[in-house]
């Protein structure tokens, strides 16, 4: 596939995508109904036979014939033997069709659920299924506007220009919160001495402010092919690249005060988010006497109250009010991240609630975003977020 000249911003699907025309199948027993019996049906065979592991199946096919509605329901898997399937057939759906007079027939619908719009499309030319992955109603996954593309570029940008502050090239991570269009948090790998917690920072840095026009003013730093030719050929120091490289650097440093093998650039921003909530919400997780140890002044001017899921801090300055909610952990905010995280980070960043992770560079070692594992489509976690790759101008997709 032939180079971009642009930055682009494509998303990395829950599943790796199947070509359109190699959608895998499986044999079903269904049959044509008539529409009054429909209901009746659907309930029954639901309970009786229910399809466990083809969920993304309707169960029912509506078909307009010449004018006339003709609907076809699922009613079983049918048993490996193309031949015998009608002889293994459940006893319970015999008598259905027996009760209702049913025709039988064996048709072919998707296997596996989609994972894209176009193979959605694909898979409902053989029989009807649901388009619904875990991270469907995410911001982004149908597209996004070209402000919101221009702002996601400028974020990277400040991230690419964090990789190249200091000796080595290393993994960087902006957390934004893309409501407010700020930076809450950055930070670098921190798994060798050479780097210090003066590295990372935060929106309370006076160095740094992290509104958008801010970060635009890296663009011009980081735009060049040549620079990310640089990066991708000095990345040995990278952590979530390289996660056992900090055993070869520790024989040779005598400083070990700073850092430590499990401080990867997504884990210390995740620190530093916390910092700063801690910072802003000086009460929350206090028990009522530890509230009293405050300073009396500092407490007239701050007020917590729960509003749900949210601790909202209201202050007073200069006769004006603001409110500003605290989320659970980093509950709707975005992360990104120079290069694909591996499996710890990428798990922290469930455990942390994010939203939408971008990347620009993939890990082909450990990737556990799109490269080597999937983790944004395990169904058995209780949070997804949707992933997407930052092209680069330069660079190429997966
Ligand atoms: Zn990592």
């Amino acid at each position: 596939m032939a180079t971009g000249k642009k930055w682009e911003i494509i998303h990395i699907p829950d599943r790796p995508p199947t070509p359109i025309d190699q959608q895998h199948t499986v044999d079903v027993v269904a049959s044509v109904i008539e529409p009054k019996h429909a209901n009746t049906l659907v309930r029954r065979l639901n309970k009786l036979v229910p399809l466990e592991d083809l969920r993304h199946i309707k169960r029912v096919q509506k078909k307009c014939i010449e004018g006339i509605i003709q609907l076809s329901v699922v009613l079983c898997l049918a048993l490996e033997n193309e031949n015998q399937w009608e002889e293994n057939m459940p006893d319970d759906v015999c008598e259905l069709i027996k009760a209702y007079q049913l025709t039988p027939f064996i048709t072919k619908v998707a296997k596996y659920a989609a994972s894209t719009k176009e193979e959605w499309e694909a898979q409902c030319k053989f029989w009807p299924t649901s388009y619904h992955p875990p991270t469907y109603n995410i911001d982004g996954i149908t597209g996004f506007s070209e402000g919101d593309s221009q702002l996601i570029f400028d974020f990277m940008k400040f991230a690419l220009k964090l990789t190249k502050s200091g000796p080595q090239v290393v993994n960087a991570a902006v957390v934004v919160d893309p409501l407010v269009r700020q930076v809450i948090a950055s930070a670098c790998d921190q798994t060798f001495s050479s780097r210090t917690t003066a590295d990372e920072k935060t929106s309370f840095d006076t160095d740094f402010v992290g509104h958008p026009e801010t970060v635009s003013s890296y663009q011009s730093n980081v735009n060049g092919i040549e620079a990310i030719e640089t990066l991708l050929s000095n990345c040995d120091s990278v952590s979530c690249l390289f996660p056992w490289k900090w055993t070869e650097n520790r024989r040779y440093t005598t400083n070990t005060g700073s850092w430590h093998p499990l401080r990867h650039a997504a884990l210390v921003a995740i620190e530093s988010a916390a910092a700063r909530d801690r910072e802003l919400f000086p009460l929350f997780g206090k028990s009522p006497d530890q509230k009293t140890e405050i300073d009396p002044a500092k407490r007239q001017k701050i007020q917590v109250s729960n509003d749900g899921n949210n601790m909202v801090l209201k202050t007073c300055s200069n006769g004006l009010h603001s409110e500003v909610s605290r989320p659970y952990l980093c509950t709707g905010f975005d992360i990104y991240l120079v290069w694909e995280p591996c499996a710890m980070c990428a798990m922290s960043l469930v455990h942390q609630r994010f939203r939408r992770i971008f990347y620009a560079f993939p890990n082909p070692n450990c990737g556990a975003l799109g490269s080597t594992q999937r983790l944004q489509g395990e169904k058995s976690l209780n949070h997804h977020y949707a992933v997407f790759r930052v092209l680069l101008p330069g660079t190429r997709p997966l």
